[in-house]
């Protein structure tokens, strides 16, 4: 073991070995067959590169890429370690020098592809030499369980039996559940007790979900504040990855881009201008990653929801592999799921598989929705009897939210359930506590059920989060399938009792629903599908139809009429008529098919946002106002909307201004509108305004708001 480490300072200048390298390379040298499993970047070549510089004789790797044998041979002679590889992208001259050299024995090591032992030849040139190692890198392909079966690997078992010596065998993978280990170990005659295996935790990498940004601006930024790092950004699709990668070069950054769609020389021209550094982004599909060695990849952004855990953890540990800090971000949203779902219909697998994909897509967006640290989720997804740690640095380590007590809406949502049969998905009883209009809730008789409309005060959005929550914490279960149902666990009947609380991180919302509150992201991306298409239809950039900042006003206050799409910020008459009714289409159409109540009272008047810097516009109205006038009126003068003007006289109020309330509300009313807040216990103004079947202006209730606030009873 001196003469190892010996070895491990000379040729490769490093200190220490890395977990599990010391006992993997100690048992090689004791003529062991031996399992290592350590995940990716844990340092697998040395296991048998260090061996092999320590046995007389030349030691054969079996690695399943061209690029990656290139790649290894390549700096192995950086290092002077004589070293060579035989594969198809050889030529016969070459293959014939090469093969002289291994007869006389002038290599430590020769990387081979599996095929090659299925030629006689071949295995004669081995029987003629000294070999006293034999190397299988990525040896899960060996195993049918695996994600990559390689059939080529596991006939190379049968060839073995034409050697004349018996050379130490060592498999080597970062993908080893139970099955794929087991199928190893039996096919190559290991011990249990030669297998070693490091956790899979990579201590070097921090994991993030993000949910509800616009994922470019989010990539934009984090490219900002992230400059001349080496990254690579995963999205699901050829088209998804044209599309950023045209984006982002216009904005002058530093990619390439990979997918299955290029031309064999384009692919691999992008490659090595990333894995040369001279770009610093790789944008691609899954097809991009396999047998890249690249260690100074600083972060792994997928743009796109991943098939399964595996996929992800595999594509996202390409990061630091070098043992340095790196990040990876998912950024989640739900549509990706319904492509993977898509493709999983698409890949005729027969039934049983197909399931099982169901059954890890599942899982993966658990990983999305889950409060447990990612890093241990993922851990314990590989192997379950690993126990719950924290790594203290992923997004759910480090979410600072409070856990609050959500065992009342936890109750309606499992009674909801069983009364719906527990045959339906998450969105549909969303939207039976919501009080969702939908036609197809009114078929099916729910809108009678005493939980309909139950959370109505809360936004869609919110209860799915919720359901969700419960999914991932085992109160409730999806079955898998394309139309995965939702059930009650036994694990929620004492909540049901009310024996047990249960505790949820969530945001505190904002008391008013403000004007900068964000725009509906799903919404945004339509519009500006929308936007490309007329583009493309007119030839001209799509900045030139309308600006992001139009289209994101317009997914923050719906406007369907042409009042209201008048008031957004860069839609004038010409542009109105152009392309207005178009978008007041989509609108209408995004708003029926998400039940989403419009109430164009938010939009502020263009004439209001100009005047506000200059001088108090609000003042203006408060004066009109305490010399008598009617809002109505004051509206019509100062050619503003009635809400706006509405809106000037509370902020007056809340300036300390004078107000006749008794003209604005009677104390009924008020008396109302502050039961209801006490009922809800919300005072934010859109439900409250729902609460009260829309019967109460919200102008009013604001004013009720407002005046209960002075008088400090709210
Ligand atoms: P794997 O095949 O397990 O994914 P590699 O063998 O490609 O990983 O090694 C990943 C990186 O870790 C390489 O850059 C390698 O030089 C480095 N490395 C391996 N062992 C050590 C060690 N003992 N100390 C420092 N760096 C190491
Ligand atoms: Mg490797
Ligand atoms: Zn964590």
């Amino acid at each position: 073991m001196n003469e190892a480490k010996k070895v491990l300072q000379q040729y490769y200048g490093f200190t220490d070995f890395r977990k599990g390298q010391e006992e993997i390379i100690g048992n090689i040298l004791n003529r062991k067959n031996t399992l290592g499993i350590l995940p990716t970047g844990g340092g697998k070549s040395l296991c048998f590169q260090i061996p092999a510089l320590l046995f007389p004789g030349t030691t054969i790797v079996i690695s399943p890429l061209i690029s990656l044998m290139k790649d290894q041979v390549d700096a192995l002679s950086a290092s002077d370690i004589p070293a060579t590889f035989i594969n198809s992208s050889i030529t016969q001259t070459e293959f014939n020098e090469r093969i002289s050299l291994i007869r006389q024995g002038a290599y430590k090591l020769v990387y081979v592809a599996p095929e090659r032992f299925e030629s006689d030849y071949f295995v004669d040139v081995l029987n003629s030499i000294d070999i006293p190692l034999i190397a299988f890198d990525e040896a899960h392909c060996i195993s049918q369980w695996g994600h990559d079966f390689r059939p080529s690997y596991r006939s190379i078992v049968t060839s073995l039996q034409k050697l004349h010596q018996q050379p130490v065998i060592v498999a080597l993978t970062a993908t080893a559940t139970a099955n794929v280990a087991g199928d190893i170990r039996s096919l190559l005659d290991i011990d249990a007790d030669d297998s070693f295996k490091t956790g899979f935790a990579r201590e070097n990498l921090s994991f993030h979900v993000i949910k509800g940004v616009n994922k470019r601006d989010f990539i934009l930024n984090y490219l900002q504040q992230h400059p001349k790092q080496s990254g690579i950004i995963y999205t699901s699709s050829r088209k998804e990855t044209d599309g950023l990668y045209n984006f982002l070069s216009l904005q002058g950054f530093s990619v390439a881009k990979y997918h299955a769609g290029l031309r064999e020389m384009e692919r691999k021209q992008a490659q090595d201008e990333f894995v040369y550094d001279e770009k610093e982004i790789m944008i691609a599909t899954n097809a991009f990653g396999m047998g890249i060695d690249k260690s100074n990849v600083r972060f792994v952004i997928h743009y796109n929801l991943p098939r399964n855990i595996e996929a992800y953890y595999q594509e996202a540990g390409r990061a630091g592999r070098d043992g340095e800090e790196s990040e990876c971000y998912l950024l989640f949203s739900k549509q990706d799921i319904v492509l993977q779902k898509f493709l999983i219909e698409e890949s005729h697998l027969d039934y049983e598989k197909r399931e099982q994909e169901y059954h890890k897509l599942n899982q993966m967006v658990m990983y999305c929705h889950t409060e447990e640290c990612l890093q241990s989720y993922i851990i314990r997804y590989f192997d379950s009897n690993s126990h719950e740690m924290k790594c203290e640095k992923c997004s759910s380590c480090q979410d600072q939210r409070e856990k609050v007590d959500i065992t009342r809406e936890a109750q309606m949502i499992f009674s909801c359930y069983k009364r719906m049969g527990e045959r339906f998905g998450v969105t549909l009883i969303a939207q039976v506590l919501k009080g969702s209009s939908q036609k197809r809730i009114k078929e099916l008789g729910f809108h009678e059920l005493t939980t309909y409309g139950l959370l109505k005060s809360q936004k869609e959005k919110d209860i799915v989060d919720t359901i969700n929550y419960l999914l991932t914490e085992d109160y409730l279960l999806l079955t898998d399938g394309k139309y995965p149902v939702v059930k009650v666990t036994p694990k929620a009947v004492p909540v049901l009792k009310g024996e047990e609380t249960v505790l949820m991180k969530k945001s505190i919302t904002p008391v008013f629903e403000s004007k900068s509150d964000a725009e509906n992201q799903d919404l945004f991306e339509e519009l500006r599908v929308l936007r490309k298409e007329i583009a493309a239809n007119e030839g001209v950039p799509p900045f030139i139809i309308f600006s992001d900042t139009t289209l994101k006003e317009m997914s923050r206050y719906f406007p369907i009429d042409e009042d209201s799409m008048l008031r957004i910020k860069g839609i004038g008459q010409a542009k109105f008529t152009k392309y207005g009714q178009t978008f007041i289409e989509k609108i209408r159409e995004f708003v029926s098919r998400h039940d989403i109540r419009v109430s164009d009272n938010q939009i502020p008047s263009k004439q209001e946002t100009e005047e506000k810097n200059e001088h108090p516009s609000h003042l203006i109205s408060y004066e009109m106002y305490s010399q008598g006038k009617p809002i109505d009126d004051i509206a019509k003068d100062r050619k503003l909307s009635k809400i706006t003007v509405q809106k000037h006289i509370i902020r007056s109020a809340e300036e300390g201004h004078e107000i006749k309330w008794q003209e604005l509300f009677d104390e009924n009313t008020e008396k109302r509108v502050l039961e209801t807040i006490l009922v809800i216990n919300s005072d934010r103004l859109k439900p409250i305004w729902e609460a009260l079947n829309g019967e109460v202006d919200y102008f009013v209730i604001q004013a009720i708001i407002c005046k209960n606030q002075i008088e400090s009873k709210v």
